[in-house]
């Protein structure tokens, strides 16, 4: 092998390179998680070949080691969200999903998500993905019970709840107990192998092939410690997962994440799909957010608890969803965070651990407290004094936090140190991703499009855009949608370019 043919992990090869094809397919998807097997299914519904390549022995990805929450709703509500009585208006979702976003939201694509949503739950149930029909109205991270639908982000917090009417929209895959997301791949898996779809498994994908037109027309694969070369007449959708074990991509583009401690994915997650686009001119956007947490309840009566700084002072609404707060702490200018809590609400903490963080000061008053955790004198008692004071009345006219949560804080107080890089647990996983649109087309730097190449998932930057305003079963709703729509189009292109040769 010459030089010149020598593949370099995520470097793009020239076409000039290839001296044979060893696949050839109508669409090669590189990575079976989420994104991958949506994918898969479309563009096999739409009769056209499909390769799918995953570089470990299994089908999952993060998807399957994941919570099971998809976040839908919208046009009236999907047949789970109108069996409890909520009638999600599609304005309601999109005025919702842009506040969490902000400015760095894709309007066109949250409109999709939404105008689709009720439809892509309808998709997910036909193919055998079991949802218990029960709505469980408690402040969970997931449900520890088989239940279905629960409010999974910000709907019933400040600001949100002032603009838009609030409905739960995760829809949890039925499974008792944690990480339901391996039920939901199970089904997608199988609905892939239904469809005959070619499956290769301990296939690692090296790097796209580009022509001369600078069209993508397939991908070198390593597969038993052979290079092979894949042409794809549709197109590659890269569907390979964010970039969260990579640590030096972490350092280089979302180095604020490097302050949480558990990163939040599999081992796949390195970015390798988001250097084969970046290799050919892809836009990487968004790259420095990322979903950061303290997931401190439950139990949920921590929520009545005060967070505060080392200055004693408040800086957020306490009933905001854990991914708000933990983004919220990494932002802080504060040698120490601590978490107020009275002993009511926070059980024996001679015997209870929460978050994994210290208990670092215990009061029978809160100037004890104040003493012991050497803050300066009187920040903390006044915060508690007149925090207390308007919580009698249901208020917080300082952060709005919601009256359900709100009640005076009586001593014994405990503090837990809850300072991210100090043993409490962060979970994060990274957000940016390549520019696509909605149908995946991944886009240059100057919004052109890059001919033949197609991303979904945490590959893509999706609808989640800001740790923020993240809600839980928006990543698995995001990708197995935008998938969908990815597989959709490359099998498109597939059919167009048979058309074009025929009549060549
Ligand atoms: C513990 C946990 C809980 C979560 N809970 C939820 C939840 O409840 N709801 C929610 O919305 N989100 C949740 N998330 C986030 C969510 O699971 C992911 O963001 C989402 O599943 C990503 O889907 P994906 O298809 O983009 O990637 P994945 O599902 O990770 O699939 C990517 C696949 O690509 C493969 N791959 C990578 N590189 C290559 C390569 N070069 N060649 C071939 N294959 C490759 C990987 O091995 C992997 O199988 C959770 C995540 C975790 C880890």
């Amino acid at each position: 092998m010459s030089a010149a043919e020598k593949t370099v992990p995520t470097k793009a090869k020239k076409v000039s390179e290839i001296q044979q094809w060893d696949i050839e397919t109508d669409v090669a998807i590189v990575g079976f998680g989420g994104a991958g097997s949506s994918a898969a299914i479309e563009a096999a519904d739409a009769g056209v070949t499909v390769h799918i390549f995953e570089a470990s022995s299994a089908a999952g990805g993060s998807t399957a080691l994941s919570g099971g929450e998809v976040y839908l709703g919208g046009n009236g509500g999907t047949a789970m969200q109108r069996q409890f009585g909520f009638d999600d208006q599609s304005a309601d979702m999109e005025k919702y999903l842009l506040m969490q976003h902000g400015p760095q939201s894709d309007e066109a694509k949250v409109a999709a998500y939404v105008d689709g949503g009720v439809a892509h739950f309808d998709w997910l149930v036909d193919k055998n993905i079991p949802f218990k029909q029960s709505f469980l109205d408690e402040r969970v991270v997931e449900p520890m019970t088989d239940d279905c639908l629960i409010y999974s982000g910000n709907e019933k917090t400040w600001p949100e709840i002032e603009h838009c009417k609030p409905a739960p929209r995760a829809h949890v895959v039925q499974m008792a107990g944690m990480g339901a997301g391996k039920v939901l791949m199970q089904h997608l898996q199988k609905a892939v192998e239904d469809r005959g779809v070619n499956i290769h498994y301990d296939a690692r994908a090296l790097c796209l092939i580009i022509d001369e037109a600078d069209s993508i027309v397939g991908i070198v694969v390593r597969i038993d410690g052979k290079e092979l070369n894949v042409k794809a007449q549709g197109g590659v959708i890269l569907c390979a997962g964010g970039f969260v074990m990579n640590e030096e991509m972490v350092k280089q583009y979302a180095p604020k994440l490097t302050r949480c401690n558990i990163p939040t994915g599999n081992p796949g997650d390195t970015g390798s799909g988001i250097q084969m686009g970046m290799s050919v001119g892809a836009a990487a956007i968004n790259m420095h957010e990322g979903f950061a947490s303290i997931p401190f309840y439950p139990p949920s009566t921590l929520t009545f608890g005060m967070i505060v700084t080392d200055k004693g002072q408040r800086f957020i609404n306490e009933d905001a969803y854990h991914g708000r707060v933990g983004t919220a702490l990494l932002e802080q200018n504060s040698e120490r965070i601590y978490f107020i809590v009275d002993v009511d609400a926070y059980g024996d903490y001679e015997k209870l651990n929460f978050m994994n963080a210290d208990v670092v000061a215990t009061g029978d008053s809160i100037e004890e407290l104040e003493q012991e955790l050497k803050l300066p004198k009187s920040c903390l008692t006044h915060t508690m004094k007149l925090y207390n004071e308007f919580a009698e009345q249901g208020e917080d006219p300082m952060f709005h936090k919601q009256p359900a949560w709100l009640r005076p804080l009586e001593a014994p107080f405990v503090a837990l140190d809850i300072t991210p890089g100090r043993g409490a647990i962060f979970p994060y996983f990274t957000l940016g991703g390549l520019d696509t649109k909605i149908a995946g087309e991944v886009l240059k730097v100057d919004g052109t499009v890059i001919d033949g190449l197609y991303a979904a998932g945490r590959t893509s930057c999706g609808i989640p855009r800001r740790g923020s305003g993240y809600n839980s079963g928006i990543s698995i709703g995001d990708a197995t949608f935008f998938g969908r729509q990815a597989g959709i189009a490359a099998a498109a292109r597939a059919k167009e370019s048979q058309v074009s040769d025929t009549a060549a």
